[in-house]
């Protein structure tokens, strides 16, 4: 006879606002088709409390979290180590508890190039990517590890763009320049992969128009976007009509949660499943 248990494994999100992370109903989608009696919190932490919250993390015993913004950065200092890769973005969105340590973890650009590997091995690929927060720095490490042959970052801050192509330059060896977007964007014909890793078009600036000129899409791009919620921007509608073949924001959203479930569980958990429970809520 079992002994009745009561106490569910924890994980959680901290993040302000974080009200709208869906991230929450995916993992505990996965971990009921697992069988695993785990639990995802979606908690509110405020910049301030950061610290007492990690260290709630620790007394409190919780297996794993993911940090969403504006805590990928400041979490550093309060984590026992960080991987590689996590170290050359600078941002951590993942702690992993092995024994009584905190790991710090980065699974956005990892979840990223996941996605595009179901479409295409980005080694020797051309890219274009807008943007140069979190998400872009995740991303542009990642594809270059990836072997990407060569990325252009496009941004309308020039500060955080040339931040951005020196760190891809200088960390990873692979060549990155930056442009400014200043107006519509014009794509070179030998580009292979487009992304956005910018907030246009993110809820509830829905009908966000994507500054690009959309006659420079060719059909045999691949065309890819961080925008979870909603999934279809106007830059994916633009592709769609293009030609081109589009990965949406959900993907990567499912990727880097697999990555984090396998890290926390040692399970692999069912892709399929967590795209399914997105697409509920938001209703796809
Ligand atoms: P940051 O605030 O760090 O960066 C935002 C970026 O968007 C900057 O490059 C900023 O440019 C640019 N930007 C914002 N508004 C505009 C605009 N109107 N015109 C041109 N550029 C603009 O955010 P994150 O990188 O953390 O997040 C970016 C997006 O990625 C979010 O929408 C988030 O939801 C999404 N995301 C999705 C994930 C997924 O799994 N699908 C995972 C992580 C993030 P500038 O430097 O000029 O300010």
């Amino acid at each position: 006879n079992q002994p009745l248990n009561f106490k569910q494994e924890l994980t959680c999100v901290f993040g302000q606002p974080v009200a709208e992370n869906p991230t929450q109903c995916m993992m505990e989608a996965a971990y009921n088709a697992c069988g695993l009696e785990w639990r995802y919190l979606t908690i509110e932490v405020a910049p301030e409390n950061l610290a007492q919250a990690v260290g709630g993390l620790r007394a409190m015993g919780f297996r794993g979290a993911n940090l969403t913004i504006p805590h990928k950065v400041e979490v550093i200092q309060y984590l026992d180590g960080i991987s590689d890769a996590a170290a050359m973005m600078g941002a951590v969105n993942c702690i992993v508890r092995k024994d009584d340590q905190l790991l710090g973890e980065n699974t956005d650009g990892k979840g990223f190039v996941q996605s595009l590997k179901e479409v295409t091995d980005p080694a020797g690929k051309k890219i274009v990517m807008f943007g140069a927060g979190g998400a872009a720095r995740a991303i542009g490490v990642e594809t270059a590890l990836a072997g990407a042959a060569e990325i252009t970052i496009v941004n309308r801050s020039t500060e955080r763009g040339e931040a951005l192509a020196q760190l891809l330059q200088e960390k990873t060896g692979v060549p990155a320049t930056f442009t400014k977007w200043d107006g519509d964007y014009t794509l070179a014909d030998d580009v292979d992969v487009v992304i956005n890793a910018t907030s246009i078009g993110l809820f509830p600036d829905v009908d966000a128009v994507f500054p690009l000129d959309f006659a420079s899409l060719k059909s045999n791009m691949i065309v890819s976007d961080v925008i979870p919620n909603p999934p279809e921007t106007h830059l994916l509608r633009e592709a769609a009509k293009a030609g081109c073949t589009t990965l949406d924001g959900l993907g990567m959203l499912v990727n880097q949660g697999v990555i984090g479930f396998q890290l926390w569980t040692g399970v692999d958990p069912d892709p399929q499943v967590m795209r399914a429970a997105l697409e509920e809520v938001f209703g796809v």
